[in-house]
């Protein structure tokens, strides 16, 4: 009776994994959901499908995968009606990302009355950073009112590969710092105190902080405001620029960083600059959290760039060796767990990240199936 559903519901497309333990016995996606040609006409069709096909018989508890559980949800929680309401008043924090996993819990709640259903946040794990690490200095009123705030995102992310990290260093959790990196499609970086997030670089919104694959990271504000009032563009215009057509896409022409990677090697000097920018403000965050921390253990990249990208990893710390930092070149090559030299004073780890493993057990803890 430990098999547990992950279920990661976008807008249109539903991505699944079926526990038992730690083992992934089924895993799959269904895309294209409610559009000409695609498998499914919506989401309970979609889901349907999937529990079809899966062997459901012991199904202890299903973890749905939520972006946004703004102020209030600061743990994985069992979903109640009331929970699922909840997650509906957030849809104006997240409007791109809440509705889709909002369909995946009223459909599979639905298919399965009789099983645990969870939502886990992305960014829960974030709810320990402290006022002072979450304010801007905006009117308090306006952003008391309009819950204007960092969140933060990719928590089951920071929170999983931060406790692997100490695992593979063998130092216990409680007393190991780690600054960790994820690079994928989206990116973002922490601060981890004793396994605890104490800053982050993405806001009320996955879109501040590190460059991403088609989103900007931190630009100035006054940007929009310029777009708008000079450039004549709308906010939906604005919001497109920033989110799909800015990072890498938008500096090298292509989201992927395997073609910019391939690009830079072939003499193109945008993808060449577009890793230098990605690079450079990686280590900004590197720097700004090191002094957060005070003192660090660890380095860790983690996501498609971070686990698949020796280039970057050795760019984005080259020259801190004065600050105990180094990575050692053929062990970074190799993608090795720990790729510092031994006895280097802060570690740089690889550890490949596992949010849906996560989800599973944090899902598990929720529903007293684990503890
Ligand atoms: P994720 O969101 O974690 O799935 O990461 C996806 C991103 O990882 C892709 O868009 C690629 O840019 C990047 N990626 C995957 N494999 C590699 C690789 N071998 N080298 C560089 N980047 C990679």
């Amino acid at each position: 009776m430990t098999r547990v559903l992950v279920l990661n519901s976008g807008s249109s497309s539903v991505r699944y994994r079926l526990f038992d333990g730690s083992e992934v016995v089924a895993k799959g996606h269904v895309e294209r959901i409610g559009e000409a040609g695609g498998a499914a006409a919506d989401h309970r069709e979609a889901l349907q499908g999937v529990m079809d096909e899966l062997d459901l018989t012991g199904l202890a508890a299903v973890g749905h995968r939520v972006v946004h559980g703004g102020e209030r949800f600061t743990a994985a929680t069992v979903i109640t009606d009331e929970v699922a309401a909840a997650v509906e008043e957030l849809i104006p924090l997240a409007p791109l990302h809440n509705p889709g996993a909002l369909t995946g819990i009223r459909v599979a709640r639905k298919l399965l009355p009789d099983v645990p259903q969870v939502a886990v946040f992305d960014t829960a794990f974030h709810a320990t950073i402290p006022p002072e690490g979450v304010l801007w200095a905006v009117d308090r009123e306006l952003a008391a009112r309009w819950g204007l705030r960092r969140y933060g995102f990719h928590g089951t992310s920071h929170a999983y590969v931060s406790r692997e990290t100490a695992r593979v260093l063998g130092r216990p959790v409680a007393e190991t710092n780690v600054i960790t990196l994820h690079l994928g499609n989206g990116a973002s970086a922490a601060a981890v105190r004793g396994g605890r997030s104490v800053a982050t670089s993405m806001g009320m919104s996955p879109l501040p902080g590190l460059v991403m694959g088609t989103r900007s990271g931190d630009v100035d504000p006054s940007v929009l405001f310029h777009l708008h009032r000079v450039a004549g563009l709308s906010l939906d215009e604005i919001e497109e620029s920033l989110t799909r057509r800015g990072g890498l896409q938008g500096l090298a022409g292509v989201n992927d960083m395997r073609q910019v990677l391939e690009h830079r090697a072939a003499g193109d000097a945008d993808a060449a600059l577009a890793f230098e920018v990605y690079v450079r403000r990686i280590r900004e965050y590197v720097g700004s959290y090191l002094a957060v921390l005070g003192r660090v253990d660890a380095i860790t990249f983690t996501a498609g760039v971070g686990e698949n990208a020796p280039e970057v990893r050795a760019a984005a710390l080259a020259g801190l060796e004065p600050l105990g930092i180094a990575v050692d070149g053929a062990r970074n090559d190799r993608g090795e767990r720990v790729v510092s030299p031994d006895g280097s004073p802060i570690a740089v780890c690889v550890i490949p990240t596992e949010e849906e493993l996560e989800i599973a057990e944090q899902t598990r803890r929720a529903t007293g199936l684990a503890s």
